[in-house]
């Protein structure tokens, strides 16, 4: 049984106390099922974060980092620093990384082996743009994405690693891929996976999908057989949201 997981990432909003009202919010949610709950705020909260969800069963997770250990990266967050303020899981590869900030396969790859050197866990993004999509080079773009980044890595390292799909034409906009559309990347997602690590790490790896997921939408995304969750952004500022989408499966 793959580990059910729902991730929101805050992304660049709240500041100190819009984070408190969100976590006093958040605190006061009941969840219902087996799913792994998480919320990424921004740097300058983890550690608030951290404190105030202590024992609340709410993960606080990063939503970047760099690579290098330490040293004269102005501007840069390491591994190191997130554990020191209790983070154990770190998205890497968000399409607005990538589109914004220059990141890379080469330079996730890089990341992606920071954060494991660390004993950080790993959500992983990924995902086509719609001109791929239209021209129906989703897949290649995809299997490329992970390949690049991930595919110098040993099977074991898989314990360590969730798989994020965000079509970047769903985030934000309000347009979802469909829940067949989700089913059917996953699907090809773990079968790339099969082929290069064995059906055994593929099966066991949880791939969220992400891009305007909504309490009005979950439900029918997560029944999909390879979708174990969601990694959610716009949804994830509400408590009431983010809980009826946590609630979803
Ligand atoms: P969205 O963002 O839910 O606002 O579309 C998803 C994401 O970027 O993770």
């Amino acid at each position: 049984m793959r580990q059910q997981i729902v991730a929101g990432n805050w992304k660049m909003n709240n500041d100190l106390s819009q984070t408190e009202s969100l976590l006093t919010a958040l605190k006061s949610q009941t969840k219902t099922t087996q799913a792994e709950v998480m919320v990424a705020p921004a740097f300058t909260n983890l550690y608030q974060a951290y404190n105030s969800l202590k024992g609340s069963g709410i993960e606080v997770i990063a939503q970047n980092m760099h690579f290098a250990a330490n040293g004269a990266y102005t501007g840069e967050i390491s591994a190191s620093m997130l554990k020191s303020v209790g983070v154990k899981t770190v998205i890497l590869g968000h399409s607005e990384r990538r589109e914004y900030f220059n990141e890379t396969d080469e330079s996730l790859a890089k990341k992606v082996d920071a954060a494991l050197e660390n004993d950080l866990r790993i959500i992983f993004c990924f995902g086509e743009v719609l001109e791929d999509r239209k021209s129906g080079n989703h897949e290649n773009v995809v299997e490329t994405q992970i390949k690049n980044a991930l595919f110098h890595l040993e099977a074991a390292a898989f314990k360590n690693i969730v798989l994020a799909y965000e079509p970047v034409w769903a985030i934000g906009t309000g347009e979802t891929a469909s829940p067949e559309q989700a089913q059917d990347m996953h699907a090809f997602i773990r079968k790339t996976l099969a082929n290069k690590y064995g059906a055994d790490v593929a099966n066991s790896v949880s791939i969220l999908y992400g891009g305007s997921c909504k309490p009005n939408n979950a439900k029918e995304i997560f029944s999909k057989p390879d979708v174990d969750g969601g990694l959610i952004g716009g949804a994830a500022l509400n408590a009431d949201d983010f809980f009826a989408i946590v609630n979803a499966f």
